[in-house]
This record gives C-alpha cells, structure tokens and sequence, in this order.
C-alpha cells in the first residue's frame, strides 16, 4: 500500500531523496520476508537452514533474495542508480534482518515452551542456537545428526552471509542495467532490428548431419560478417545517424530463418545517450538452438569522435560543449 504511494509522488521527490525512498521500499519487502519466515518457523518449516552441498546455504540466499526485490523495484521504478555505498547499507541491513528473524523465532520459542524471557536470554538462545545446530539425515529426514558446536558458529555465519547477499542480488540485477548519468534515468527500448539469413532453416534441417554442419557454418559467418560490418558502421556515428540505419533493417522477427541477429537499440528518454547490442540466433548441427552475443556498443558516456570532415552534420545535433564538458567531469 505505502509502496504505490510512494510510486506516484516519484516524479516529485525523485531529485530530492530518491536513495532514501529506495530505502524504504526495500524495508518493506524485507519486514514482508522476516514475517513470512517466521510464519513458516510456527509451522516446523525452517527454509534458512537449506544447505547444499552442505556449504552453500541456499535457503538463505532465497530468502535474501526475496526480501531484496524491494530494493531492486525501487531503484527501477526511481530510476536512481544505485551506488557502491548503497550496496554496502543493503548488506548491513541484512544481517540487523537476520537477527530480526532470530529475535522472532526466539521469542515465539519461548512463548510456546511458556518460559519467561529472563530465564532463558536472547543472547543464550543464539549460543545454543549456534552450537546445538545439526543437519537432519541424508536419509531419514526425521533423524538429526550430532550437534556441530563450535562448528555451528561456522554454519550460522554461512547463513547470515547467504542472506545479506541475496538480499543485494536483486538489486545487482538493476545494477547492470543501462542508465544515462547525465540525466539519470534507465535507458529505454527504441528500436529493434533483424538481419536474416537468405536461407531457410527448413531446408538446412533437411540437408544430412555433415553437410548441415557446413552450411551451418557458411550461413554464420556471412551473417556475423554483415552484423560486424553495421557494428563498424554504427559505432561513430551521433544518435540520429544509428536510429536511420537502423531503420534498413527488418523490423519483424523473422520466421523459419536458418540464423538471424538482433539488433536493439537502447535510448535515453531525455538525451541521446544510447546502447546498441547485436545477438545471433541460429542452429548447431544437431538441431538445437544456439545463440552468442556479437556486439554491445556502449554510447551512453563517451561521445563519439568526431570526424574531422563531417563537422557541420555533427553539430546540429551534438549536445552544448559546456553540458558535454560538466558531464566528463564527473
Ligand atoms: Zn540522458
């Protein structure tokens, strides 16, 4: 409920405490997650002491994981980009979370074995805790194994560490997201384009297992070779210029195409900072699908060189030198 509100005031505040907002949001997914947890611990089901491979605590890091989303949709929706201090407050306020988590199943423990809090401490709770902690039987889930002792501070230590960081993972998610720091905002999706192979898939499917294979590898290399070539033809040029050559190619998805490549192109709804990448789809000789990664091209912080024989189309859409100067300073 208070995240909606806090969504449509977003325009308004957004330059004032966007970070602290974000903040907020990912509170309220965590206390959400604490309470869920909790709920499940009533019910004899304890998700944070998931081990695989007895190390790795995968429930843990699930439940970070959940209790982060709010952290990640806040920073989207925002459009604030997050910092490596930011990250750094997502961690500790998963481990002050975890405790959380602790305190309540703590107090739920001795509210139903009736036993006054004086008589038996938090902190004594988290000793035993700690070092009573046994994994249940590989192969009677019923039997628990010897108690770890100080094994066990191990173990819980694991799971703290599992749960902060998956409470940042989804966040590292929108961490890799394009964004124009000039403007601060995520780029957008502007355009998409499709080179195609002239050959049809139907009829290499239908070719034997090694002549496959050849044409396969025939029909990849001319169609990564165009990709390159536009990859060449695009890097140098302003935004207007990529968004035409763009433009040639075909805008729908091609059908039934023995290897296409797709080409987006990513774009600053404010400025023309831009993001191109190119990825090929095609098929290996057994018939299944394959797909690489050709190009990315990363125009949102450097400007293009300009070409010294192309000043005057350059400057008609080129950004105020002062703008341009303030914006390398950062
Ligand atoms: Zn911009």
């Amino acid at each position: 409920m208070s995240d909606q509100d806090l969504d449509q005031n977003a325009p308004s505040i957004r330059l004032k405490q966007p970070g602290v907002i974000v903040y907020l949001c990912g509170i309220a997914t965590s206390v959400l997650t604490i309470f869920a947890v909790k709920w499940g611990n009533a019910h004899d089901f304890y998700p944070m002491g998931w081990f695989v491979n007895g190390i790795l605590p995968a429930g843990a890091i699930l439940i970070g994981i959940v209790s982060g989303v709010g952290y990640a949709a806040g920073s989207r929706l925002l459009h604030v980009k997050l910092g490596g201090w930011f990250l750094a407050l997502m961690f500790a306020t998963g481990v002050i979370d975890y405790f959380a988590v602790q305190y309540l199943t703590y107090t739920s423990v001795i509210d139903a074995a009736r036993v006054p809090s004086e008589a038996y401490p938090f902190i004594d709770y988290l000793r035993d805790n700690a070092e009573q902690m046994s994994f249940r039987d590989r192969h009677d889930r019923n039997q628990h194994g010897s108690p770890l002792g100080l094994w066990g501070y191990c173990f819980r230590l694991l799971i703290v560490l599992g749960f902060a960081i998956g409470a940042m993972i989804p966040s590292l998610v929108v961490f890799g997201m394009k964004y124009c720091h000039r403007c601060q905002v995520y780029l957008r999706n502007h355009r998409i384009g499709y080179f195609r192979s002239p050959e049809s898939w139907t009829e290499v499917k239908a070719l034997a297992k090694a002549e496959r294979q050849t044409a396969l590898e025939q029909i990849g290399a001319a169609i990564v070779a165009r990709a390159e070539q536009f990859a060449q033809a695009v890097s140098e040029t302003n935004f207007e210029q990529t968004d035409a050559l763009m433009r040639e190619l075909d805008p729908q998805a091609p059908r039934d195409s023995a290897a296409h490549v797709l080409v987006t192109l990513m774009k600053c709804p404010h400025c023309d900072a831009h993001h191109l990448s190119g990825s090929l789809s095609t098929y290996n000789a057994s018939n299944e699908n394959a797909s690489a990664q050709l190009f990315v091209l990363d125009k949102t912080q450097i400007r293009p060189p300009r070409p010294a024989a192309d000043d005057d189309a350059m400057d008609s859409s080129a950004p105020p030198p002062a703008n341009d100067q303030s914006f390398r300073a950062r």
